[in-house]
């Protein structure tokens, strides 16, 4: 609270309504604040783990390691939590760079030909859960956009949809269009997410199951750099998700019109 708020005496006068837009403004810059120093917070706490972590695995090569094999695993592991590190930072950059206004790439791109290679690449990495990996989409949906982001994107609904998603279950890819936006609708028969967090999902290291999603490498930043990159093309996403079921995810963009 940065404890500025003007006193309005008379809303109704100038000078009252000219107080009530000074406090309004005050507010939104307090919560754009709050929101700043929460971030702030989740980003060291993020890096604090790996770093403990690294932290501990030095101390115990120096202190008790003998043997060479017991170093290799040791940078074995160090390895894999700068690993954890480099991603965080390097979501985290290309997240403040595409919100502070960073121009995309736009070209014509077909987003049927761009989901259906998407589609292709995860049956191939992940044939040891034999999940069934559907897709429909015939007509080429034609959209100006962003094809490295578009593809970061989509790459990112359709990893969480193999990684939710428990062996022998179903994932559908649907690209069609509804009146003036295309439309890719990504069906997982996974756990769903419960409605008490399905408001949060898209904010930043927001993990519904904290514990199992570390040890899947997640961090929470997959959905956000999603809704972020979907709205920087002026589109939006939206979920539907049923605990036991599956998830919806469904990406509006708005299409190329012709002329
Ligand atoms: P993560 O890297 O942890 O997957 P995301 O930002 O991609 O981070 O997702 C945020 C959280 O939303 C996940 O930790 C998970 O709990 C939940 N989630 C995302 N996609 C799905 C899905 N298809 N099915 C169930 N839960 C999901």
């Amino acid at each position: 609270n940065l404890g500025l708020r003007l006193e309005v005496i008379n809303p109704q006068d100038e000078i009252g309504r000219l107080a009530t837009t000074f406090n309004d403004t005050l507010e939104r810059l307090e919560n754009a604040f709050n929101r700043i120093r929460q971030f702030t917070g989740d980003v060291s706490h993020e890096l604090r783990t790996p770093l403990t972590i690294l932290r501990g695995e030095a101390e115990v090569g120096l202190k008790w390691a003998k043997e060479p094999e017991e170093f290799r695993e040791l940078l074995r592991s160090n390895l894999e939590e700068i690993n954890r590190m480099s991603k965080i930072i390097e979501t985290l950059l290309e997240l403040s760079r595409v919100e502070g206004g960073v121009k995309l790439e736009l070209a014509d791109l077909d987003l049927s030909d761009l989901l259906a290679e998407l589609v292709q690449q995860s049956r191939l990495i992940a044939p040891d859960k034999s999940l069934r990996i559907a897709f429909v989409g015939q007509e080429p949906v034609t959209i100006l956009g962003d094809w490295l982001r578009l593809r970061q994107v989509f790459m990112n609904l359709l990893d969480n949809a193999v990684k939710y998603t428990p062996a022998d279950g179903e994932i559908s890819v649907v690209v069609d269009t509804t009146g003036d936006s295309a439309r890719v609708a990504i069906i997982d028969s996974g756990p769903g997410i419960p409605p008490e967090d399905l408001p949060h999902i898209f904010e930043r290291f927001y993990r519904v199951d904290k514990a199992r999603n570390r040890a899947d490498g997640g961090c929470g930043l997959g959905l956000s750099l999603v809704k972020t990159f979907v709205e920087a093309h002026g589109g939006r996403i939206e979920v539907v998700s049923e605990a036991g079921k599956g998830s919806i995810f469904t990406v509006l963009l708005p299409r190329v019109v012709a002329g």
